[in-house]
């Protein structure tokens, strides 16, 4: 008669996801590091906005933060496409 089903409260896969994740390094960020939040606009639901998160702080001797690269990604996207 032990056919009782326990839910155990830690087991929460979702809550993985709710940590920040850098959109470029895919590394986690930190409480303490500074971020950027760059809105990201779904086509198909535009009522549903979502962010993207990149470090604004640098690592180590690097010159540039994740944000900074991707902005210039982008950038070069821009210029290579042909208009
Ligand atoms: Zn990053």
């Amino acid at each position: 008669m032990a056919s009782s089903v326990s839910f155990t409260p830690m087991n929460q896969p979702l809550a993985a996801f709710r940590t920040h994740e850098c959109a470029y390094c895919q590394s986690p960020i930190s409480a303490g590091e500074r971020w950027v939040r760059e809105k990201v606009l779904e086509p198909f639901r535009s009522e549903a906005a979502r962010y993207r998160r990149y470090h604004a702080d640098l690592f180590g001797e690097e010159v540039l933060s994740c944000w900074e690269k991707h902005q210039m990604q982008q950038d070069t996207q821009k210029t290579k496409s042909p208009a």
